[in-house]
């Protein structure tokens, strides 16, 4: 299929500020201190899964990244190849480095020229980390991750940028309902969530007022607002409320109306999650705008999980400082009303961003101060969450790439009980990344999901360019993947050869 052509002008605003705020998956800058006590402790993972001998401990129900054979047995050997050569490419700093200046560059405004660099964009990384340009397209990928024997999910994901007037609000609402319906008409269970960015259905800035407003009603509980419906706790006491040093005006009448028309808006996709069967997860922002995200997410979550039905799920970064207590107090508030509530569990990737904004209104990071500290609060929340959903309701996306995170959290869910037929558990890493743990864990008889961002060219462009740029270095969660793939590529070849 020839490459989608779009203008220039357009492709290159996508790299522009609100990119940036809606795309970052993962910030690739950490402290130079943070960063090099986590290489070594992560080289020394890799090192040790690279190696032959599996974990003295090893059973069926562990997490084994040793067995390559086991691992990538539903993979043809022509799917691993061109793996192998995408993720050396990503991978390789001066090429990402050419990719990323070529694409900003004025040689793009030459049509010739940029229909050459986007076919060759998408025949390799779009494939590799994208699920198609269209329902169609994305149908078939989906089917393929589940049937052709990976026995994997799809977490659908329509990438769209963060928006600024109500009528790209009713565009995107339009396009998130169509991916419900997409899901709907796939393989039951072959999608386990349809995603949704708030920022996509909301203008941005009627979030960050909305967040000001909730910030200064905390800090102040008798200042009033009138159009708060029910919700849950959004921010506890060490919360980072610097973002609003002022008393915020209140909403004014087109606000209101706007924020209402936000609200119906989420309330449709999730009306229509309700009638197709498929959950819906709402992914976490940067700080300025989530209190207005979770807001939105936790007062539709109350309209709309019942028991044994959750479908509304939130996310919580565990690289904040306040993830575990505004945890706490949201699963508190949640018992206390009998609504059952859903989490995805990510590490956060707006941390730049974050430490930036802190440090230029003269305030301590709300990011932990060491990558160890946001390790260790990711396992504390997931061990918490885990002994929450295997004695009463509620339910749990462990979405992370770190394997570490993933080997704690399958010993405790065994020893817990909660497996596949629970249903409450799931394990989540971005399509075309960490393929080696998603196999091993859906091996260990868990439940998985692939994050898969489908959509245009045009679209998708920036969140390639993150995925590119946060691949770099030999931590990055494709290192142990391209081990692992060439390790078995060898063994097929010696096993065709001998
Ligand atoms: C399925 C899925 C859904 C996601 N949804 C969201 C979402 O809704 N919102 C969102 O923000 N992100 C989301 N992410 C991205 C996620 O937050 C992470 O950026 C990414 O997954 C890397 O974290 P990891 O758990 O895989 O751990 P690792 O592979 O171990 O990566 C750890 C990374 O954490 C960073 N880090 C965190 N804290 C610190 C610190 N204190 N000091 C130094 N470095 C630090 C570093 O950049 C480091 O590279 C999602 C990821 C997945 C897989």
């Amino acid at each position: 299929m020839a490459a989608r052509v779009f203008p220039p002008k357009k492709l290159l605003k996508s790299f522009g500020n609100c990119y940036f705020f809606s795309r970052p998956f993962n910030s690739s800058s950490s402290s130079p201190s943070s960063s090099s006590i986590s290489i070594n402790h992560s080289t020394e993972k890799l090192e040790s899964i690279i190696q032959n001998q599996p974990p003295p401990t090893n059973t069926d129900t562990s997490l084994n990244l040793h067995d390559v054979e086991k691992l990538f047995s539903s993979v043809p050997t022509t799917k691993l190849l061109r793996a192998s050569a995408n993720l050396h490419f990503a991978a390789m700093e001066s090429m990402v480095d050419f990719g990323m200046w070529v694409m900003k560059s004025k040689l793009m405004d030459i049509e010739v020229f940029r229909d050459i660099v986007l076919g060759v964009v998408k025949h390799t990384f779009y494939e590799h980390f994208c699920g198609g340009e269209d329902a169609l397209a994305t149908g078939d990928t989906v089917r393929r991750l589940h049937r052709g024997g990976d026995g994997l999910r799809v977490m659908l994901d329509y990438s769209v940028e963060c928006v600024s007037d109500n009528q790209s609000c009713d565009r995107n609402l339009e396009a998130f309902l169509h991916t419900v319906e997409i899901a709907k008409s796939l393989p039951p269970s072959s999608v386990s969530f349809v995603i949704v960015k708030i920022s996509a259905i909301c203008p941005m800035n009627l979030l960050g007022r909305v967040s000001d407003l909730l910030r200064w009603q905390h800090k102040n509980p008798s200042f009033n607002l009138p159009w708060k419906l029910d919700t849950l706790p959004i921010l506890s006491s060490i919360s980072p409320t610097y973002h609003t040093l002022h008393r915020p005006e209140p909403l004014t009448l087109d606000e209101e109306h706007d924020l209402q028309l936000a609200h119906q808006r989420l309330l449709k996709i999730c009306q229509k999650c309700l009638e197709a069967n498929v959950p819906l997860t709402i992914d976490a922002e940067h700080t300025p705008v989530q209190p207005a995200i979770d807001y939105f997410t936790y007062s539709s979550a109350i309209m709309y999980n019942r028991d044994d039905n959750i479908i509304m799920y939130g996310t919580i970064q565990a690289y904040l400082k306040d993830a575990k207590e505004r945890l706490l107090l949201v699963t508190k508030a949640v018992e206390k009303m009998g609504v059952p509530m859903g989490f995805k569990l990510v590490r956060g990737a707006y941390m730049s961003y974050e430490r930036k904004l802190a440090s230029s209104l003269g305030f301590e990071s709300p990011i932990h101060n060491s990558i160890q500290e946001t390790h260790a609060c990711y396992n504390d929340c997931a061990s918490f969450m885990l002994d929450k959903i295997a004695k009463g309701p509620g339910a749990l996306v462990l979405a992370t790439h770190n394997v570490e995170s993933g080997e704690k959290a399958v010993a405790k869910a065994h020893d817990l009980g909660v497996k596949k037929v629970n249903q409450k558990l799931e394990f989540a890493q971005l399509y075309g990344m960490s393929e080696a743990l998603s196999f091993g864990l859906r091996n260990a008889g868990f439940q998985v999901s692939k994050y898969m961002p489908f959509g245009s060219m045009e679209i998708v462009i920036p969140y390639l360019l993150r995925r590119a740029e946060e691949n770099r270095g030999p931590l990055s969660a494709l290192t142990l993947d391209r081990q692992l793939i060439r390790k078995e590529l060898k063994r097929r070849l010696r096993a065709t050869v001998f």
